[in-house]
C-alpha cells in the first residue's frame, strides 16, 4: 500500500528543495501520493493567515509531512509557523542529527552528534507579553505583590515554562532513541545553576528518569560550557539533549560542525504525527536562484522514509548523497562547489536509481 504525504513547498528556497527532494524520493521507488499544501508569507494574503486550518487537517489525516522552510517576520508580524506546528500537532521531539559526510570539507573529521531538541516549551512556548501593554502592566503588578519582582516599566517579557511532564517524554524520548541507535551517551545542556526553576526541572528530571537506562551513560554539562566543548572536540559528543532554545542554537552550531546548514536533516515527531524538515530556513539571500543546496531535505526525507518503515529506500537515498558527495563533482555553492539545486537532485536521483536497481 502507499503512503500519502503532505508536502509543504514552504517559502524562499523552500519550493525549490521540496521539489528536489519529492524527486530523489520517486526514484527509490516507494509508493507515494503528495498531498502539496502551500503555508507560510506565500498564502498570508490570500488566506489571512500563514497556516490555514486546511494544513493541520492534511497532517492529521496523513500523519506525515515533508516540509520546506516557512518565512517568521522579526519582531514583529505573524508567529512563526513553524513553533504553531509543532506546538498544535504536539511535535514534542525535534531529532537533528549532524553527520560529517565524506567528501564534504569541514574542521573536523568524523563528528557524528544527534541533537534532541524538546520542542513545545521553554522560551519558545508563545507565552509573551508586548512592551507597554495592559497586559504586561498586570503582570508586572502581580509578579510586584506576589514576590517583589520589579521588571522595568519599558520591557518586554518573555516566559520561559519547563515541565517535568513535558521533559519526561522527550528524556524517555531520547534514551529509547539511544538504544535503537546503539549509541553510548545522552548529555543534557542547561543552565539549572542560574534558572533553577525551569532549567532545573530539565535537568533533574533528565537525571532521574536515566536511571531506568543502566546501559546509556548519562552525562550533564552547562550549555556555555557544553558550546565550547562543541567547538573544541565535537567528535567526543554523541547525543546531545537539549530544551528548546538552546536546541535550536546548539543544532546550527552542529550544522556548521558538518559542512553547514545546507546539509543537515530533522524530524519533528510526537506521539501521533511527523513532519520532517531541514534545520535550515528559507535563505532569502539565494531564493529563486537555483542555488540551495537540496541535501538537507533529502537527508530529512530518508528519515521520513525510514519514519513509514521503507528502510531500503531510506537507506538507498543515504548512500546516493554519501556517493555524490564522495565523487565530489556535482556540489553546491555552500560547499564550495559551482553546481545548482537541479543539477544536485539529478545527481542524487540518478544514484538513487542504480543503487535500487541493483
Ligand atoms: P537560513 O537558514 O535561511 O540562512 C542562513 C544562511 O545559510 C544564509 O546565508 C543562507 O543562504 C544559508 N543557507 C541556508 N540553507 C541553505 C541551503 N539549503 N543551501 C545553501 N545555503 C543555505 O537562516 P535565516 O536567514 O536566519 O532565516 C531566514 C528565514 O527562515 C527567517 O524568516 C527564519 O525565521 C526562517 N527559518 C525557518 C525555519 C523553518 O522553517 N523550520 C528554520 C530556520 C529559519
Amino acid at each position: 500500500m502507499g503512503h500519502e504525504i503532505t508536502l509543504i513547498p514552504g517559502d524562499g528556497i523552500g519550493p525549490e528543495v521540496t521539489e528536489a527532494a519529492r524527486r530523489v524520493v520517486e526514484a527509490t521507488g516507494v509508493d507515494v501520493e503528495w498531498d502539496v499544501q502551500n503555508a507560510g508569507a506565500a498564502v498570508m494574503d490570500e488566506e489571512g493567515t500563514p497556516l490555514p486550518d486546511r494544513v493541520l487537517a492534511s497532517i492529521r489525516r496523513t500523519r506525515t509531512a515533508l516540509k520546506g522552510p516557512i518565512t517568521t517576520p522579526v519582531g514583529t508580524g505573524f508567529r512563526s509557523v513553524n513553533v504553531a506546528l509543532r506546538q498544535e500537532l504536539d511535535l514534542f521531539a525535534a531529532v537533528r542529527p549532524a553527520l560529517a559526510l565524506p567528501g564534504i570539507p569541514t574542521r573536523y573529521e568524523e563528528v557524528d552528534i544527534v541533537v534532541i531538541r524538546e520542542n513545545t516549551e521553554d522560551l519558545y512556548a508563545g507565552v509573551e507579553f508586548e512592551r507597554g501593554s495592559e497586559a504586561l502592566q498586570e503582570l508586572r503588578s502581580e509578579l510586584r505583590s506576589l514576590a517583589g519582582f520589579e521588571i522595568r516599566d519599558d520591557a518586554g517579557v518573555t516566559v520561559k515554562p519547563i515541565s517535568v511532564s513535558g521533559t519526561r517524554r522527550i528524556v524517555r524520548f531520547a534514551f529509547d532513541f539511544a538504544r535503537r541507535h546503539r549509541r553510548r551517551l545522552v548529555t543534557v545542556g542547561h543552565k539549572a545553576n542560574i534558572m533553577k526553576f525551569s532549567d532545573g526541572v530539565f535537568l533533574f528530571t533528565a537525571a532521574i528518569e536515566a536511571y531506568g537506562y543502566p546501559d546509556i551513560s548519562f552525562e550533564e554539562v552547562q550549555v556555555d560550557e557544553l558550546a565550547m566543548r562543541l567547538a573544541l572536540d565535537p567528535q567526543d559528543q554523541d547525543i546531545l539533549l537539549l530544551p528548546n532554545l538552546y536546541g535550536d542554537i546548539l543544532s546550527d552550531l552542529c550544522a556548521g560542525l558538518v559542512g553547514g546548514l545546507g546539509v543537515v536533516p530533522g524530524a519533528n515527531l510526537g506521539w501521533e504525527f511527523a513532519v520532517f524538515e531541514p534545520v535550515h530556513g528559507s535563505a532569502p539571500d539565494i531564493a529563486g536562484k537555483g542555488l540551495a543546496n537540496p541535501i538537507a531535505i533529502i537527508l530529512s526525507a530518508a528519515m521520513m522514509l525510514a519514519h513509514l518503515g521503507e528502510q531500503n529506500g531510506a537507506a538507498a537515498v543515504r548512500e546516493a548523497v554519501a556517493r555524490v558527495m564522495a565523487e565530489g563533482e556535482v556540489r553546491t555553492g555552500d560547499l564550495a562547489g559551482t553546481s545548482g539545486t537541479e543539477e544536485m537532485a539529478e545527481a542524487i536521483s540518478r544514484e538513487v536509481g542504480a543503487l535500487v536497481s541493483e
